[in-house]
């Protein structure tokens, strides 16, 4: 029985089809007690200045360490909490936790941005903004401490109405993130008509960066195109050691992937900054870039 979220066509027999219906509202109900409890985990997955080893930012990943099924990850609980009307409550949540950690961080001296994942629901939801007004004020979390992660597939089909919610956000000194660029279908359009801080290299062209030419063809116009704009370019997804030193050579400074640390708590994350970050000077990268 296929558990996975989203609107996947696939082939059942009607007994397996009953059985999947029965599931996924399961699941439903699961999810929604989940939430209200507060029972979904944030982890954090460090983004390193390349050159100077230190974690400058962290991006929020949400898992639901759910009582039978294991650890879920996002993609099997995110397209259900969209098809229910959960995203919102989910991604307020996430947003808190994030809030509340970075604001932690900056408290013991460790200025380190949180980038949270924004669903296009909650970009489009009329209370969006008040959202995160809100969020920021009870956390005290600094707005310049924020970064939001949006995708192509959210804006492509509203791009006025989202220009107009990112210009608001960067009056407040909050930073828009472009996620998984290059895998869009208009992702230069977006980038002459949004504010848009930082340009997040898609994994998939960095996995084969090593191997194929065409790849790394892509990645270094991304590269040339984000500096050129005076953007902030990170790759996601790095690996390797290989992978690491080929998008240094091309001026990639910031870079996140298991090559560095796989999502990990809010603890295990403190620690690393602790090995990481306090035997050098403050983080400098900061006031470098944006
Ligand atoms: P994303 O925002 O592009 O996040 C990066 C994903 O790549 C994460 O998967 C991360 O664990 C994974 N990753 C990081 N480094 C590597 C690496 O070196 N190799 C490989 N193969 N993968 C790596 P994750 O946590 O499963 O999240 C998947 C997607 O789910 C995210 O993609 C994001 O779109 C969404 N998501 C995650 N958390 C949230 C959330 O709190 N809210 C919303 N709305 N979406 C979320
Ligand atoms: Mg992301
Ligand atoms: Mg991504
Ligand atoms: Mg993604």
């Amino acid at each position: 029985v296929k558990r996975e979220g989203g609107n996947r066509f696939e082939y059942y027999s009607p007994e397996s089809s009953i059985a999947w219906t029965r599931d996924r509202l399961e699941l439903e109900k699961e999810l929604r007690t989940a939430i209200l409890n507060d029972e979904l985990q944030v982890f954090f997955q460090p983004i390193i200045n390349a050159r100077t080893h230190q974690i400058t930012r962290m991006e929020a990943l949400v898992r639901w360490p759910h009582p039978t099924r294991g650890f879920l990850s996002p993609s099997e609980f995110i397209p259900l909490a969209e098809n229910v009307g959960l995203i919102e409550q989910l991604g307020e949540l996430v947003l808190r936790m994030s809030c509340l950690s970075a604001y932690r961080l900056l408290q013991q001296g460790y200025p380190v941005n949180v980038a949270v994942n924004v669903n296009p629901r909650q970009l489009m939801n009329k209370n969006f903004l008040q959202t995160i007004l809100k969020t920021l004020q009870d956390t005290q979390l600094p707005a310049g401490s924020l970064i939001l992660e949006i995708t192509e597939s959210s804006i492509v089909n509203n791009i006025e109405r989202v220009s107009i919610i990112l210009k608001t956000l960067k009056q407040l000194n909050i930073l828009i993130a472009l996620d998984d660029f290059g895998t869009g279908y208009s992702s230069l359009t977006l980038l002459r008509e949004l504010p848009i801080d930082i340009l997040k290299i898609d994994k998939s062209f960095v996995r084969t960066l090593d191997q194929n030419q065409s790849d790394l063809t892509i990645v270094q116009a991304i590269i040339g195109l984000g500096n050129n704009m005076g953007l902030m370019v990170v790759a996601e997804g790095v690996e390797t050691a290989e992978q690491n030193q080929i998008l240094l050579q091309h001026q990639c400074y910031h870079q996140q992937g298991y090559y560095f640390s796989r999502p990990v708590p809010y603890n295990a994350l403190v620690e690393l900054i602790h090995t990481k970050n306090s035997s050098r000077s403050p983080v400098r990268d900061l006031y470098e870039v944006n």
